[in-house]
C-alpha cells in the first residue's frame, strides 16, 4: 500500500529503545480511506522505530458487496521493504519489474524497494467480500539501501509449534524458526496464534526491543488485557513472553529487532537519510524516471503529494 495520509514535511525517526521490559500501549489513530478503516500504528511521535520496523498500518476487518476497497496505483517505494500480510479476503500486486503477486490469509508478500521500485495493489475479482490485514515496512539499513529492487511471494511459512498456540514466521527468526524472506538486519515479525483458555509462551532474543499488536480475539499479557488494535512497547531484556488468548480465533502480532541504531528521514513512501534524496526521489516519480512503470495496473499513477523541506534536528 501506499501511505495514504501523508504529512508534508519529512519525519525524523531515531532508535530510541528501552533496555529494560516495558509496556507502553498506543492506540492506533484511525482513518478512513474511501470506507476503508486504517489504523496508523508506526510511526507515532511516541514511538517511531521497533529494530527496523518503521511503519505499520492495521486495515478492516471490511465486508463489501461491490468495487475494490483496496484500490492503490502505482507508487514508488525507497530504502525499505514492504511486507504484506492479510488476515481475510484477498489483494493483487503489480510491480514495475512484471511481478504479480495475488495473496490471502497465509501468503506473504515481500517487496525490497532498495534504490526504487513502483508498484500497485488493489483488489482482484472475484472475491470473498472481505478485507483485513496489515501493511509494514522495514527500513532498510545504510549499507544495504541502495540494493536492487525484488519481489518474493511465500505460501508456505515455517511455524514454531508453542505449548498454547503457533507461531507463523513472516520475518527474521523466533525460536530457532527462519523465515524465507530476505532480511538485511537482525528482526522478527510473526503472527501468533492462540488456543482459547491457554497460556503461551513465546520465547525471545532479549538483545531484541520487541512490540505486540493484537489483531483479533481477546488477548492478556501476564494477566493484563491488551487492546485491538494497539500498539503494545514491551521494550528489551525479555526471555520470554506469556501470553494467554481468552477467544477463537485469537491472532497478535509479534515485531521486533536489534535497535536500528540509523536515523532515517521518512516521507511518503520513502526512507531516506537526507532532505535532498527525498527531493530527488520526488522529482525522479514525478517525472518518469528510475522507479519504471507498472504496465499491470489499469488506472492511473499515484501523484507524489507537496514536500516542505525543513530542518530536522539530530
Ligand atoms: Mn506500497
Amino acid at each position: 500500500m501506499s501511505n495514504l495520509v501523508p504529512t508534508a514535511t519529512a519525519e525524523a525517526c531515531v532508535s530510541e529503545p528501552a533496555s529494560t521490559p516495558i509496556l507502553q500501549a498506543l492506540p492506533g489513530r484511525l482513518t478512513d480511506v474511501g470506507g476503508l478503516p486504517i489504523r496508523r500504528l508506526l510511526p507515532r511521535s511516541a514511538r517511531r522505530l521497533v529494530g527496523p520496523w518503521c511503519f505499520l498500518d492495521s486495515y478492516g476487518p471490511l465486508t463489501f458487496a461491490s468495487g475494490k476497497p483496496m484500490d492503490i496505483g502505482p507508487h514508488p517505494h525507497l530504502g525499505l521493504q514492504t511486507v504484506s500480510w492479510l488476515l481475510e479476503g484477498e489483494l493483487v500486486h503489480h510491480d514495475s519489474l512484471g511481478c504479480e503477486g495475488p495473496a490471502g490469509p497465509g501468503v506473504l508478500n515481500v517487496m525490497t524497494a532498495g534504490r526504487g521500485i513502483a508498484h500497485s495493489e488493489e483488489t482482484p475479482a472475484p472475491n470473498s467480500g472481505r478485507l483485513r490485514g496489515v501493511q509494514l515496512w522495514v527500513a532498510l539499513p545504510d549499507a544495504h539501501r541502495e540494493t536492487t529492487p525484488a519481489f518474493e511471494q511465500h505460501r508456505e511459512l515455517p511455524t514454531l509449534d508453542l505449548d498454547g498456540g503457533r507461531a507463523t514466521v513472516l520475518m527474521g527468526e523466533l525460536g530457532g524458526v527462519h523465515s524465507p524472506a530476505r532480511s538485511f538486519s537482525p528482526v522478527v515479525g510473526a503472527e501468533v496464534v492462540g488456543a482459547p483458555d491457554r497460556s503461551l509462551v513465546i520465547p525471545l532474543q532479549p538483545a531484541f526491543e520487541h512490540v505486540l499488536v493484537p489483531l483479533q480475539g481477546a488477548w492478556e499479557l501476564a494477566g493484563q488485557a491488551l487492546a485491538i488494535d494497539t500498539l503494545h512497547y514491551l521494550g528489551s531484556g525479555r526471555r520470554e513472553l506469556v501470553l494467554s488468548a481468552q477467544a477463537e480465533p485469537s491472532h497478535i502480532l509479534l515485531l521486533g529487532g536489534a535497535p536500528f541504531g540509523e536515523a532515517i528521514l521518512m516521507w511518503w513512501n520513502f526512507v531516506a537519510r537526507t532532505t535532498d534524496e527525498i527531493v530527488a526521489a520526488r522529482e525522479d516519480w514525478q517525472a518518469g524516471r528510475r522507479f519504471g512503470e507498472v504496465e499491470a495496473y489499469g488506472g492511473a499513477r499515484l501523484e507524489a503529494p507537496p514536500f516542505v523541506a525543513r530542518p530536522h534536528r539530530p
